[in-house]
């Protein structure tokens, strides 16, 4: 990701602490494509980032900028992801970390903040005291390092964005990174005017929220069932050899309603992004495969047994 470092806010080399987050791969997704009616389908795979998520890189940005800053105590509200990320930057830094985390978190993510050395606080309500605080959108550095998933895209497809990209999204700063991404790609004058359709995808019943970048970009909002996440993420794996959160895998049913109902077309060059790996959620996809062996159907058709 420190490729970028020229755009980024760090001023001095010494500041960067980096895991080598970034520049992950742009798989073809062929076999998924084919399933869903896409003839250029393509999945951007940060699930190999450091602590298994996209979240690296707001994270390595914003721990070096705390470096920079003379700031040694942070504090996150985090659902998992951002929490190990921030244990691990924090840890390589030797900055003080306390991370809360809902008493539900992923073991994954559990084990992997405390393995850091953060002070682990579960199901509590974060403290306001002097520690800085690293929770989105409250402070300004995370988006900066986001925007590199946007460099990238564009980077690794030759400099032409793709006609879509969906993006799985919670508090909705990765599809604003990367759209900022995509401006100062423009004002340097590495890509044209061109831009994808940005859609962002949620799980039926997660808060619901809008952006204006999605709106700009003749993009639209999908939410999917969240019961066929698991499935989904089954599904991907199998047909792709990319295990990706469920979350990710919910991009893919995404754009299959986008294909079918005709708001994409199969020739689409189509970016799906996979924000984290599927081994944060071993707990949720081994419940469903001891269902699907006492003889549960699989909620998209007979898909999980027999492979
Ligand atoms: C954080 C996270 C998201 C949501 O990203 P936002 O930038 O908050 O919209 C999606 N998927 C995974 C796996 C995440 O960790």
């Amino acid at each position: 990701m420190w490729r970028y470092a020229p755009a980024l806010p760090v001023q001095h080399e010494a500041s960067i602490i980096s895991l080598g987050e970034g520049m992950t791969p742009l798989l073809p997704a062929r076999r998924t494509g084919k399933r869903i009616g896409a003839a250029d389908l393509l999945i951007k795979d940060d699930g190999l980032n450091p602590t298994g998520s996209y979240k690296a890189r707001g994270l390595s940005c914003a721990i070096s900028m705390c470096v920079e800053l003379g700031i040694s105590k942070v504090i996150i509200s985090s659902r998992g992801n951002a929490g190990s990320a921030l244990a691990a930057y924090a840890a390589a830094a030797g900055i003080e970390a306390r991370i809360f985390l809902p008493a539900d978190v992923p073991h994954a993510n559990f084990v992997e903040c405390k393995a850091f050395g953060a002070q682990v606080v579960l199901g509590g309500k974060k403290v306001e005291d002097d520690w800085f605080d690293l929770t989105t959108p409250n402070e300004p550095y995370r988006i900066e390092g986001k925007k590199t998933a946007g460099f990238e895209i564009a980077e690794q497809l030759g400099w032409e964005l793709p006609d879509a990209i969906f993006y799985p999204t919670g508090s909705g700063l990765g599809i604003i990174g990367m759209w900022k991404g995509f401006a100062e790609l423009e004002a340097l004058g590495w890509i044209g005017s061109k831009r994808p359709k940005m859609i962002g995808v949620q799980p039926e019943g997660r808060q619901p929220v809008e952006l204006k970048a999605v709106l700009e970009s003749g993009g639209t909002m999908v939410s999917v069932p969240g019961e066929h996440l698991i499935d989904a993420g089954i599904r991907l794996a199998g047909d792709d050899g990319i295990f990706g959160e469920p979350d990710g895998a919910a991009c893919v049913l995404a754009a299959e309603r986008l294909l079918r109902e005709g708001f994409l077309k199969s020739e689409d060059k189509i970016v799906i992004y996979n924000t984290g790996s599927g081994l944060k959620h071993c707990e949720a996809y081994s419940t469903r495969f001891a269902r699907a062996a006492s003889g549960e159907t699989d909620k998209l058709g007979g898909l999980i047994t027999p492979r």
